[in-house]
């Protein structure tokens, strides 16, 4: 391992005034990268709040060997201690919930009451893992054949490493680290390096939880470190949520290197509104699920697909909510969206809104800001709304992943199912209606993981699985909830006779757990 040095735990601090020099976590304890590492900024001001180390090959060795070490330790471990050190964990991640949210707000540009739902929702995540002697207990069959018996046992599958994208640097590693240290594993995390601080905060709880050093590892770095970690020999699964593109690779390198793998990539939400909807909901939920985190959610809502007669008042109706959104930087108390992450995201979303002018669709609110709503620089785009727009343009087609949100108009209720089938993502999608058979239809014609009924943004909670389809996912497993529980471990029927299976010994004492 090049360059391991102590740095100072106050150091990942939201509250530091100069930027700090973030180490990787490796082994319970901060280790400073070789290499000069990226830039991480405040999305508000563009000013450098932290710098990170970009992981070379010696770190990630470094991490598996350190996570190696313990593991077994770990899985032989009783699930009552596990259990102990998990609902530590949660408490402290309350405890400490403000400046969490702090953290993920100054390198995401998120406002804060957003960051704090993902912190509640990192939490929701962390209390399904408590559950782990509940979750791990397995099946079993008495006298299936004349003196034998089966049952069946979950094992962990030893060192496992999570790939996570920069819209929630705390609640999509959780999605994966709480279950699967609970279930046994050891867990490396290459976070986003765009905002990789609030990651060793995490570390640092971890350990005041009571965590065993080596159990939970940061590496930071890019798509360098990220691809080292998923052609290692000793790593055993990779969990990654990211980009469509990249989600495809992974799983494709992954699973050649014989890793269990789950993918979870881009999105394209629809939400349908049909004609008996009641306007004024579908419209606060449209410009809440499209606008909310500048429109950077996996779920959020990017197209919405107005049948018939609902069109015309229902894009009045977004686009004077659409106007009436307060902009402005996390620190704002009023502020409602927050920039978006970097001036390359401005850049690529501005040039997609002045596409879509070009190709002809119909700009109603302009988000391109000629000034920041802040001093001092920063990277932002205001709510935009597209209507009638068609789906050859690319305004329609790409993922766009900023606060623009396109109206395809539609015939009838047909249509939109015809839409949403044909397009590649299969996230999410809506629908808005007062009928129930076209909603019970919706919900069972639609190719996507997760189905919201007047709801817009149907993210499931942690005891529920969560997971796309079509390019929204690549591999077979969900994150969290059973499909979590199944990926991170490894199941093992055992069959045995005992010709005398009868106890010897007297013992009065109440058993409990040890
Ligand atoms: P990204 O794909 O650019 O990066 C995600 C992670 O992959 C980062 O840690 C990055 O360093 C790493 N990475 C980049 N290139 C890599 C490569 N070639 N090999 C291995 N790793 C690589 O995504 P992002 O911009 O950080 O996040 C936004 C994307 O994530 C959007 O497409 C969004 O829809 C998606 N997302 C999906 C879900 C979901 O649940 N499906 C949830 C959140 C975000």
């Amino acid at each position: 391992m090049s360059g391991a040095g102590e740095t100072p735990v106050e150091s990942h601090r939201a509250t530091d005034s100069a930027p700090c020099e973030l180490a990787h976590w490796i082994g319970g304890r901060p280790v400073r990268g070789g290499e000069p590492g990226v830039d991480v900024l405040d999305p508000a001001t563009g000013a450098v709040v932290a710098r990170a180390p970009l992981a070379v090959a010696s770190e990630v060795d470094a991490a598996v060997d350190a996570a190696a070490a313990v593991q077994r330790g770990w899985g032989e471990t009783s699930l009552a201690r596990r259990a102990v050190v998990l609902f530590a964990f949660r408490e402290l991640v309350n405890t400490n919930r403000e400046e969490l949210a702090a953290t993920i707000s100054r390198e995401h540009g998120k406002v804060l009451g957003d960051a704090r739902g993902e912190v509640a929702r990192g939490l929701d995540a962390i209390e399904f893992a408590c559950g782990i002697p509940h979750l791990l207990r397995g099946g079993a069959t008495a006298q299936a054949s004349t003196g034998i018996d089966l049952r069946d046992v979950r094992q962990p599958l030893g060192v496992v490493a999570g790939i996570t994208p920069f819209n929630f640097p705390l609640m999509v590693p959780m999605w994966m680290h709480p279950l699967a240290i609970a279930a046994g594993n050891a867990f490396i995390l290459k976070p986003s390096e765009q905002d990789p601080s609030v990651s060793m905060r995490v570390a640092e709880l971890w350990r005041q939880a009571g965590l065993p050093d080596g159990l939970f590892n940061v590496l930071h770095g890019d798509a360098d470190a990220a691809a080292a970690l998923v052609d290692h020999r000793g790593v055993a699964a990779v969990s990654f949520v990211g980009s469509t593109p990249v989600a495809r690779r992974v799983h494709e390198v992954g699973r050649i290197t014989g890793k269990r793998v789950q993918a979870l990539g881009g999105a394209k939400n629809h939400l349908v509104v049909l004609p008996d909807a009641d306007l004024e909901q579908a419209a606060d939920a449209a410009a809440s699920a499209a606008y909310g985190s500048a429109g950077q959610r996996c779920m959020a809502v990017s197209v919405v697909v107005a049948v018939g007669e609902a069109a015309t008042p229902l894009v009045a109706e977004i686009a004077a909510r659409a106007r009436a959104i307060r902009v402005g930087p996390w620190t704002d108390p009023e502020a409602e969206m927050g920039p978006v992450v970097s001036a390359a995201a401005r850049d690529r979303i501005v040039r997609a809104i002045e596409g879509a002018v070009v190709a002809g669709a119909d700009l109603v609110v302009d988000g391109r800001m000629s000034a920041a709503p802040a001093d001092g620089g920063g990277f932002w785009v205001g709510p935009t709304l597209f209507d009638r727009v068609e789906p050859e343009q690319a305004i329609y087609a790409e993922e766009i992943f900023g606060p623009v949100l396109v109206v395809v108009r539609v015939a009838g209720f047909d249509a939109a199912l015809e839409l949403i089938r044909a397009n590649p993502y299969g996230n999410g999608a809506s629908i808005f209606t007062a009928d129930g058979g076209a909603a019970r239809e919706f919900e069972s014609a639609v190719p996507a993981g997760a189905i919201g009924v007047n709801v817009p943004i149907p993210i499931p909670v942690s005891y529920h699985s969560f997971g796309g389809w079509k390019d929204s996912m690549f591999g077979e497993q969900g994150v969290y909830g059973d499909a979590g529980v199944s990926f991170y471990t490894r199941l093992k029927v055992i069959t045995s006779r005992w010709p005398d299976s009868a106890r010897r010994g007297v013992d009065l004492g109440f058993p409990a757990s040890e």
